[in-house]
């Protein structure tokens, strides 16, 4: 059967990752997170100085480009990859907070994005890939066979995140997450440089009332029709 590439772009904490990985082991294609990616650029950043009261300094940023070595390893025992800078997992780390509030100012860098997209067509050069993010349908893989656009109600959003950090023992409070959906939401959405857009043949997916199992289910509908037609 042939591989397709599947794109899932949309808002934050909207589940992209969730289904995305779902579909990803049932199909046995390998599952990129395009945010992990910028995610290690800003914690570069915030570990190197190159980032002063949320100001990042571009023309370091840029003479570093080269310094960043982003790697996903996979982790039989826990069965899924794990974000590594330079060599070292950082998987936990740019999870927290810290560097949540200042991803969207990096991943606004035109430099940053070049390179970003460029190991992102690269690590699904032979098709078999299921990459969520914000530009996946619109710029790294606008021929994919598969986009979906996912959106859910903000109040939502933030009480998933919230769950779901309090889980991994990171203390925040639900204001706090609801005031950083909002904030990235807008920077993503108003950046010059590839901003979050709904591509024009994204099927939209809006899980606001949907469980994981409703999702994956109408999404893998979808999957099911593009696989034949591929
Ligand atoms: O998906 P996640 O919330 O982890 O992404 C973190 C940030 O990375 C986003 O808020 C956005 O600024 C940036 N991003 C992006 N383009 C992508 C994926 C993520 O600009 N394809």
């Amino acid at each position: 059967m042939n591989r397709i590439t599947i794109a899932i772009d949309g808002y934050s904490s909207c589940g992209k990752s969730t289904l995305a990985k779902q579909l990803a082991k049932k199909l046995g294609y390998s599952y990129i997170d395009s945010g992990a990616m910028y995610r290690a650029v800003a914690l570069w950043c915030l570990e190197n100085n190159a980032i002063e009261n949320g100001v990042p300094d571009n023309g370091k940023i840029i003479a570093n480009l080269s310094n960043i070595k982003i790697e996903f390893r996979f982790h039989p025992e826990i069965q899924s990859s794990q974000t590594y800078l330079n060599g070292r997992n950082i998987e936990k780390e740019i999870r927290g907070m810290a560097v949540s509030e200042v991803v969207s100012k990096i991943s606004s860098i035109k430099e940053v994005r070049q390179k970003m997209v460029m190991l992102q067509r690269q690590f699904g050069e032979d098709k078999g890939v299921v990459m969520d993010g914000r530009d996946i349908g619109s710029i790294v893989f606008p021929n994919a066979e598969l986009k979906l656009f996912m959106t859910a109600d903000p109040v939502i959003r933030a009480k998933r995140r919230y769950d779901e950090l309090k889980a991994k023992g990171t203390e925040v409070s639900i204001e706090e997450i609801a005031e950083n959906l909002r904030l990235r939401d807008y920077e993503d959405t108003t950046r010059k440089e590839n901003p979050l857009i709904q591509a024009a043949d994204a099927v939209v997916l809006d899980n606001s009332r949907l469980t994981p199992e409703q999702q994956f289910a109408a999404a893998w509908k979808l999957v099911e029709e593009r696989l034949v037609t591929a």
